[in-house]
């Protein structure tokens, strides 16, 4: 038999690498402010032309590049920030894997110029499809100017991935202010279509914030300020009464790096308990310094990630902290620092009990001995949607938004529920929804809304951080997929992994399902990956939502246990527990309310009435 193996050519290689680190436009401009940041640029112009497609330039006054750094910036794996693996410990800089120059030149047309402040011309570097098309010297200001014209014009199903003008806008002006937030000593333009949209001068943090988000919020934040060994703790939190529903500013940064963190964001939510209503939630922009050994920014290519070495530490920490910036403003109960509040619940022995924790189980799966799913009988899987058609159940539920409690906001809803839930006491009303008898009134959760929301947390999570596990199928599934099906699923191949999935090309539209999230082994492997994939296609979450988000949604739409399945105690009250140790329960991904409240003395008020 002869050899089959062979080594990519570069072009090839560095095009599955930008897969990762160029996802859409807004990724490519995060890369070239990063870089012009590490530059030690202190002007920094961002220009671009239709969301990015035709045009994503960026301009800086940063130290420029020699003739030689130039050309060798489109290498792969060439970088001037790393030298041994040790450094990855110790990084200072944005940038450090020496992989977006070359990414983003094997899926657009570059144009480099770039002048040393000690030289008096300038290098100027056209490449393309990873050839570099021209090298010369050239007349440009100090600095380097990267333009990225035409991205992804040597791919096509990127091309097409692209959502609207208005949608990819939305994400670059989304990094563009998580950067310019992390820096505000830095001064930034920023154009679109030759509308200036931002001109930032220099300045300090607080007018920094007023300058992105507007001065109609100088009075809606307190500062933080707190030193301590493990970290130091910085910047703002936003005043209770200024708390959103929807959309908050909420901004982590660790050594001025931009993250997400869910396990924090719980910190700092926490802080604000009983200040604000069930349902809001507050803005924040939160500034940790740790000492760079001990954090990993490694885990994620596109770097929002951050591990910590100590996160509990830093969850208490925070938390204090933020009760005390509240607190020392008079806007809520301050607390002092070493005492950390716990709960304290007193258990019955005859009642099952669960305890609320803040912990998320990767392996959750609420239903885990739940069969209903499969019908080996009928030699297949049984639909989850049972005779009542979910219309109805829709109708249903609007009779009770028009209950009279609703009349007013639901916000004044309390509901203490985390707190001990008496299994037993839980009633299923229609195969509909969960009835849940509290301190004060009753509880109406929708059983569908609930779980799927659950679902969506938890698998946005395990994307996020921990990779969903995997089951291998002892009999892999080949399936037909449409071309478009097919192009969706290999734009999607690597987030459905972190699912659970594990899906192969098989050549021609057919695709192999060889492993499945290992917590829906009861599904039918097809119709879960299929019914996703139509999910997906068909209902975005909102206009900003993530790739992560909306696969998550997808796969929690298809996988939730649906209106007309009957529910035994033990599983409502996990639904109603992991319901209610969520943030933000009240509406699902999609902005449809949960539960709803009718108090004691709204029943009451009914039977008064004549
Ligand atoms: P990384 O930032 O991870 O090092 P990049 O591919 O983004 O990798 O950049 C490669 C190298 O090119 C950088 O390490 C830096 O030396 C140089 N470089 C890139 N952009 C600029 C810039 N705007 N100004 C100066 N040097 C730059
Ligand atoms: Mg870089």
């Amino acid at each position: 038999m002869s050899n089959i193996i062979k080594l990519l050519p570069d072009s090839v290689a560095n095009q599955i690498a930008a897969g990762e680190v160029v996802q859409r436009p807004a990724s490519a401009v995060k890369e070239l402010l990063e870089n012009a940041i590490d530059a030690g640029a202190n002007q920094i112009t961002v220009i671009i032309k239709d969301a990015g497609r035709t045009l994503i330039q960026v301009i800086d006054n940063g130290k420029g590049m020699s003739e030689i750094d130039a050309r060798m910036s489109f290498e792969r794996h060439a970088t001037s920030k790393i030298t041994d693996a040790s450094d990855l410990f110790k990084l200072t800089t944005k940038g450090f894997r020496g992989e977006a120059l070359a990414s983003i030149a094997a899926v657009a047309q570059v144009e480099l110029k770039t002048k040393l402040h000690s030289n008096s011309t300038g290098t100027l570097i056209e490449i393309d499809n990873s050839t570099i098309r021209r090298q010369e010297p050239c007349q440009t200001a100090d600095g380097t100017s990267v333009a990225v014209k035409n991205l992804f014009f040597n791919v096509p199903a990127r091309r097409n991935f692209l959502k609207e003008d208005s949608t990819e806008l939305k994400h670059i002006i989304e990094e563009f202010e998580r950067i310019v937030i992390a820096h505000a000593d830095i001064g930034f333009k920023f154009y679109s279509n030759t509308t200036e949209i931002f001109n930032l001068s220099p300045t300090n943090l607080f007018q920094r914030i007023l300058g992105v988000f507007g001065n109609s919020n100088k009075d809606k934040y307190v500062a933080l300020d707190e030193n301590t060994p493990a970290v130091k703790i910085s910047g703002y939190v936003g005043k209770p009464d200024a708390a959103k529903k929807r959309g908050p500013e909420q901004y982590f940064f660790v050594n001025n790096r931009y993250f997400k963190h869910p396990y924090l964001n719980h910190a700092v939510t926490k802080a604000y308990e009983g200040l604000i209503a069930q349902d809001q939630r507050p803005s924040y922009f939160i500034f940790l310094e740790v000492p760079s050994d001990k954090i990993d920014v490694n885990v994620h290519p596109t770097k929002t990630e951050i591990k910590f070495e100590e996160d509990k530490v830093i969850y208490a920490l925070l938390h204090s902290a933020v009760k005390r910036g509240l607190g020392k403003n008079n806007l809520g109960p301050s607390l002092d620092f070493n005492i950390e509040s716990s709960f304290e619940i007193t258990a019955p022995e005859d009642k099952i009990y669960y305890s609320p924790s803040i912990k998320v189980d990767p392996n959750f799966n609420p239903f885990k001995s739940d069969h209903n799913h499969y019908n080996s009988e009928q030699n297949g899987y049984k639909s989850n949607h049972k005779a009542v058609k979910n219309e109805d159940w829709q109708a249903l539920y609007e009779i009770y938004k028009d209950a009279p409690n609703l009349k007013d906001p639901e916000n004044k809803v309390n509901i203490e529920i985390e707190q001990h839930i008496a299994i037993e006491e839980l009633v299923q009303v229609n195969e509909r929804y969960i009835l849940q008898k509290t301190k004060d009134g009753l509880l109406f959760i929708a059983q569908q809304r609930a779980h799927e929301k659950i679902l969506f947390e938890h698998y946005k999570y395990v994307m996020e951080h921990v990779n969903n596990s995997s089951q291998r199928l002892l009999f892999p599934i080949s399936i037909e997929l449409s071309t478009k099906d097919l192009l969706l699923i290999n734009d999607l191949n690597q987030d459905l992994k972190k699912l659970g999935f594990e899906i192969e090309n098989f050549g021609g539209n057919t695709t192999v399902i060889h492993a499945i999230p290992a917590d829906l082994t009861e599904y039918d492997p097809q119709q879960i990956l299929e019914g996703t994939l139509e999910n997906y296609k068909l209902h975005s979450i909102d206009n900003q939502d993530t790739k992560n988000e909306r696969l998550a949604y997808s796969l929690a739409k298809q996988s939730a246990i649906k209106v007309g399945r009957k529910l035994s105690k033990e599983e409502m009250g996990q639904i109603v527990v992991e319901l209610f140790k969520l943030d933000n329960n009240k509406y699902t991904a999609s902005g449809k309310t949960i539960y709803f409240m009718m108090h004691y003395d709204e029943i009451e008020i009914n039977f008064k009435r004549k």
